[in-house]
């Protein structure tokens, strides 16, 4: 069954938040990919891209070592266009579900002394890290997430047609 939403995402009116992005069906086990949006796109600036790269190692390490939560998580990482991360989970939850995972994720930041795996052995650039600005994105969105955990806004997009290419095909962003 194509569970592909046939609706793309207004990206001139998001807001920063959490939401689903896409569920699929995968032999009969549902797993969710969220965007968790840190950045306004097109009128913030984008993620600095040192830190989005520690943010990166920092909460992907987070996640997958938190005992309630580290079994559903299936993915973590960066959007190309530096304004969010995607996450997978396994099931289908709500996005408010896991607000308080993203809330704790995000918080965690600021306890990091150093940005885990970012040795040559185990990074692909290991100059290209920056834990300073990582920890005020982090912290700015935590307060974000806080502060707005009760407004709906922040786990629903604006939705609009999906955007149909020259030759008749379909545009996806992921
Ligand atoms: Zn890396």
């Amino acid at each position: 069954m194509d569970l592909i939403p046939s609706f793309s995402v207004d990206h001139t009116k998001i807001i920063p938040g959490i939401f689903e992005s896409r569920v699929d069906d995968i032999a009969g086990n549902k797993i969710t990919t969220y965007d968790i949006r840190v950045t306004k796109p097109n009128v913030e600036p984008a993620v600095e891209v040192a830190a989005m790269h520690s943010l990166e190692h920092i909460i992907a390490t987070f996640l997958r070592n938190d005992p309630d939560w580290k079994d559903d998580v299936i993915y973590w990482g960066p959007m190309g266009c530096l304004t969010g991360f995607y996450l997978i989970l396994k099931s289908n939850r709500a996005p408010k579900e896991i607000v308080d995972l993203l809330i704790r994720a995000f918080d965690s930041v600021k306890d990091s002394e150093e940005v885990p795996g970012a040795e040559p052995e185990n990074c692909g650039n290991s100059a290209l890290h920056n834990l300073v600005m990582a920890k005020w994105y982090a912290k700015r969105f935590a307060d974000y997430l806080i502060s707005n955990k009760e407004n709906d806004a922040i786990y629903v997009y604006p939705k609009t047609e999906r955007l149909v290419t020259d030759d008749g095909r379909q545009f996806f962003d992921s």
